[in-house]
Parts: C-alpha cells; sequence; structure tokens
C-alpha cells in the first residue's frame, strides 16, 4: 500500500478545493428546511461549485448521476437527490466533492430538518464528537488505525454502531487514494502517518445495528434494521504540528494556526 504525500504548495490547493466544498456544506446548513427538495439542494450546490470554478466530483463518477450525495434517515450514504419534500423530523447527510485545481476536496455533514427528536440529536452529536476523536489522532509517527479505534471506542460507547462496509481514504489527484481509513479497529497497527499525507475521515454511524442493504438503484445504502444513520467527514492533512482540517476554521486548526504565527 503506497500513500502519496503532498508538498506544502499541494497542500495549499487542496485547502482551496476544501474551502469550495465548505461554501456549499454552510450554504446547506442555511437551505436545508421542511419542503425543500434535495434535488434543489443539488441543483444549488452545482451552481456554487461551477460559478467558483471547480467542477462536482461525484457527478458521473463510476456513473452517479448528481453534484451531491444526499441521505435521508435511514441512508447512510450514496443516496440520489429526488423531488421528496424534506419534512420537520428528518436527519439528511450531505457529502460534496469538488475538483479544483487538479485537486479534490470531500466533505460531509448530517443536517437536521426543523425540530429532531432527541434519539436523533444524540446520533449526530456523538458522530461528530467521534471524527473530531479521530482528527486528533492525526500526527506524524501516529498509526492509521488509531484513528479508526478512538472514533468506534466513543460510538460504541454511547450504543451506536460503526458502518463496516465503507471507510475512509486518502485523498488528493485522485478522489479516492491509498490508504483505506476504517472508522474501526484495533490502535497502534497499519501505516504509520507522514506529513503531507491527506485523509478523508468519515464514520457512518447507526442508532441500531451496523448492517447495510443496498436498494435496487445501485447507490442508496441503508441500515438494514431500518434505523437511523448519520454521517461526517474531513479531509484533513497530516503536518509536522499535528492535523490540518482543510477547508475550514476548525477548532483543531487553532494550535497550527498559533504555530504559524510565532
Ligand atoms: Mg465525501
Ligand atoms: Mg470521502
Amino acid at each position: 500500500m503506497s500513500a502519496i504525500r503532498k508538498t506544502p504548495g499541494e497542500l495549499e490547493l487542496m485547502d482551496e478545493a476544501n474551502r469550495v466544498v465548505h461554501r456549499v456544506l454552510d450554504g446547506l446548513a442555511e437551505r436545508v428546511a421542511p419542503g425543500v427538495t434535495t434535488r434543489e439542494l443539488d441543483r444549488w450546490a452545482e451552481g456554487l461549485i461551477r460559478d467558483a470554478g471547480g467542477v462536482p466530483a461525484f457527478r458521473n463518477y463510476r456513473g452517479f448521476p448528481s453534484t451531491l450525495c444526499t441521505a435521508l434517515n435511514d441512508v447512510i450514504v450514496h443516496g440520489i437527490p429526488d423531488d421528496r419534500p424534506l419534512r420537520e423530523g428528518d436527519i439528511l447527510g450531505i457529502d460534496c466533492g469538488v475538483l479544483y485545481k487538479g485537486y479534490y476536496g470531500d466533505a460531509a455533514r448530517t443536517y437536521a430538518v426543523g425540530a429532531i427528536s432527541e434519539e436523533a440529536e444524540r446520533l449526530l452529536r456523538v458522530t461528530s464528537e467521534a471524527l473530531n476523536l479521530g482528527i486528533e489522532q492525526v500526527r506524524p509517527g501516529g498509526r492509521l488505525s488509531d484513528i479508526g479505534h478512538a472514533i468506534q471506542r466513543h460510538v460504541e460507547g454511547h450504543g451506536f454502531s460503526i458502518v463496516r462496509e465503507f471507510v475512509g481514504h486518502g485523498v488528493g489527484t485522485a478522489l479516492h487514494e491509498d490508504p483505506q481509513v476504517p472508522n474501526f479497529g484495533r490502535a497502534g497497527k497499519g501505516l504509520r502517518l507522514k506529513p503531507g499525507l491527506v485523509l478523508a475521515i468519515e464514520p457512518m454511524v447507526n442508532a441500531g445495528s451496523p448492517e447495510v442493504k443496498t436498494d435496487a438503484d445501485g447507490w442508496t445504502a441503508r441500515t438494514a434494521d431500518g434505523s437511523l444513520s448519520a454521517h461526517f467527514e474531513y479531509s484533513v492533512a497530516v503536518t509536522p504540528a499535528g492535523p490540518w482540517v482543510l477547508g475550514c476554521d476548525h477548532p483543531l486548526n487553532e494550535r497550527l494556526n498559533a504555530r504559524k504565527a510565532s
């Protein structure tokens, strides 16, 4: 398994690509609401990406038909935008990929549609926390499986389950590069992390059992038991000072910024 390390200049370009992704995800936070359709959200996102000089990365990827992957309620990932209006109480995962100046940005969030149940709130919070705990493991000399181990421990400690069928990945001039980044496993195994590596870390967490089933469309992956599922993702660079969460002002970047400023 070979992992491609990027130069500092390439990391700056990947930050720019992810800035476009996060402009989409931030804008969606204001647009996700009862009555809106995922197709409307998809059209808006495509317009923003193309106006920014980017190309939607998922459209036509192995035949995928849209800009966004939209994952409603029991959908885990890879749902296709459609014309059903969102309803109060839904949760909606949105995954966005952008190709910009030759590099890919990739990130995802799960949004609450209006007021959601306490269990759904807890699922979103725990999944997001687990992602941040995984990111905290990103440092030179750390091991790849430290990331998944931290994620799994947090998720299972809260009574939820980790999907095994889909994992995170390296990202760069290809949307999916080596290594695979599982959201589970024992600590201290696998690739030793080195500066310049960029990982898309993306836990998929089910409220019920971890099993997955795929719809007849060949894309939409759902929980086998119909329980809710949440998905958050950041693209994260390994730097000598620790993780750099690309494309956004993440609290974990503060340490890096302090170091740059000093
Ligand atoms: Mg993604
Ligand atoms: Mg990804």
